[in-house]
């Protein structure tokens, strides 16, 4: 067979091939600042029609038969994709919970692609997998203060949140019915089984129920009060509504910063109670966990040490590029739940040996090594600047409601927990036309691609919304987006075709 010469395509040893890699890594970066961070304009405004059309038009084949020049490639991947990207790092793009990335963490992002290691055996990614368990224990430190501690790296909420439904289902199933849910998957009773949570948690709860088999049936949303905090009351009565039917309540789970208000469950007394009735107690703290970093904002997650499992995510506010979760279990032991050999990743005898293989304690198997990302963007920044943009983005957040507040054209629905502001258009309109109208600012607004506002629905009506989440928006931008809601808002209520 003769050989032949593939490695210009590879970072390897070869001069060539380290001259190829430094040309394309700069024209990306160059790609990214001119048709992306330095854009004025959070989305150039293109609608989804539009962009078919110049994408076929632009790449007429998926996959050419001869090469596209590397030049042209990027050009073109600059001019259409970047160009029409939705800019996050812009502060008037403050929709969802999408984060603009820390530069520190690009540089990561190419250090973790660039390796490749992956976090499921050791022997794919030594140092790696000395670095993530490094960063788990800081973060079970800091959120559980256990020593039988343990976490894992995962994708994001959805994963975590998963894992914790998982561990305890199958934990109580063992300890009730000495059942093996690994090895014989459910049991009879498993239709009686039933997970509490507030009715503005994630939806990603009722999804892992009905993944783990259970259906969205297993879910009893608790009521919420004025804050959207959930409330103890309903929950009692449910609790008791479900022992008087012979039900199994196995999990209940707090939500700490709710996608929509922000709002943050009264941790202590939930952990109380799912004490009390032999419940595991999950906090989903995708997006408040980030306040543990906060001196002045640290208390509100209070309780959240009691968790038997905790979700964070690190795209959020801790602004890391997607994608980089946590998942913290206090008893590294209930990972025994998930656990798997295979003879070629984590043999028995390495466990012996003690060499970790990650994988043992992961539902992912190949696994990106994110972890260093967070580490270096901790390390580069340090906690107090950390802290100052979290705490910046939360009294950013009180100040725009007040203004929102004061304003006669506008209805504020909550005072901020944390950093995200439900409100509306409302003026002299009411009826069902309020809805269209708020419906149509937001639209207009990426039609125009002056704003990113998100929409929501309070009690069956349309409202906006603002994560501000962006440590660079200024109170100057929220009101240049306030004043364009007004102005759109009135352009259609006088026109009165909305
Ligand atoms: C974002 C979010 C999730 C889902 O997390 P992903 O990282 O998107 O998978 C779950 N729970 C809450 C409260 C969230 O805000």
């Amino acid at each position: 067979m003769e050989t032949q010469n593939f490695s210009r395509y590879f970072l390897n040893t070869d001069q060539e091939s380290v001259a190829l890699y430094q040309q394309v890594m700069q024209q990306a970066q160059t790609a990214l600042v001119n048709q992306f961070s330095t854009n004025q304009k959070p989305y150039s405004g293109l609608n989804y029609q539009e962009l078919n059309v110049l994408l076929s038009r632009t790449f007429q084949e998926v996959v050419p038969e001869n090469p596209v020049h590397v030049n042209q490639l990027m050009s073109d991947i600059g001019e259409v994709l970047i160009k029409n990207s939705v800019v996050v790092t812009n502060p008037l793009c403050i929709a969802h919970l999408h984060c603009p990335p820390l530069s520190v963490a690009l540089a990561a992002e190419a250090l973790i692609s660039g390796t490749n290691q992956s976090m499921d055996s050791w022997d794919q990614s030594s140092a790696a997998t000395m670095l993530e368990q490094k960063v788990v224990n800081w973060l079970t430190q800091a959120f559980l203060q256990n020593d039988k501690a343990d976490g894992v790296f995962t994708s994001g909420g959805t994963q975590s949140n998963f894992m914790g439904l998982l561990l305890a289902r199958d934990r109580y199933l063992f300890k009730r019915f000495n059942w093996n849910t690994q090895k014989q998957g459910l049991p009879p009773q498993a239709h009686k089984l039933r997970i509490f949570c507030s009715k503005d948690a994630h939806f990603t709860v009722k999804q892992s129920a009905f993944l783990l088999g259970l259906g969205e049936q297993a879910v009893i949303p608790i009521e919420t009060d004025h804050n959207h905090r959930m409330c103890l009351r309903d929950l009692d009565q449910r609790l008791r509504d479900a022992e008087e039917q012979d039900l199994s309540p196995f999990v209940l789970v707090a939500t700490a910063g709710t996608t929509d208000f922000g709002s943050i469950d009264p941790l202590s007394e939930l952990a109380s109670r799912a004490k009390k009735h032999h419940m595991w107690f999950h906090v989903d703290a995708a997006y408040g966990g980030a306040l543990i970093l906060s001196d002045r904002y640290r208390d509100k997650l209070k309780g959240i040490e009691l968790g038997d499992s905790i979700t964070v995510d690190f795209h959020k506010l801790f602004y890391q590029p997607i994608s980089c979760g946590a998942f913290l279990l206090k008893d590294q032991s209930n990972f025994n739940f998930i656990k798997q050999n295979a003879d070629y990743l984590n043999p028995e005898d390495d466990e012996e040996t003690g060499i970790p293989n990650l994988v043992t304690k992961s539902i992912q198997t190949t696994r990106r090594f994110d972890s260093l990302k967070l580490f270096m963007s901790l390390q580069s920044l340090g906690r107090k600047k950390f802290a100052e943009m979290i705490d910046y983005t939360m009294d950013l957040a009180k100040e725009t409601a007040m203004l929102i507040e004061e304003d006669k054209q506008l209805e504020l629905v909550n005072v901020p927990e944390m950093n995200a502001v439900v409100f509306r258009y409302v003026h002299q309109i009411n009826g069902k036309k309020v809805d269209k109208i708020n419906t149509f600012i937001r639209t207009r607004l990426i039609e125009k691609g002056d704003a990113i506002l998100a929409r929501t629905r309070v009690q069956g009506r349309a409202f906006l919304k603002l994560t501000l989440l962006n440590p660079q928006t200024t109170m100057k931008d929220i009101r240049l987006i306030i004043n364009q809601v007004k102005k759109i808002g009135g352009e259609c209520e006088y026109n009165g075709n909305h």
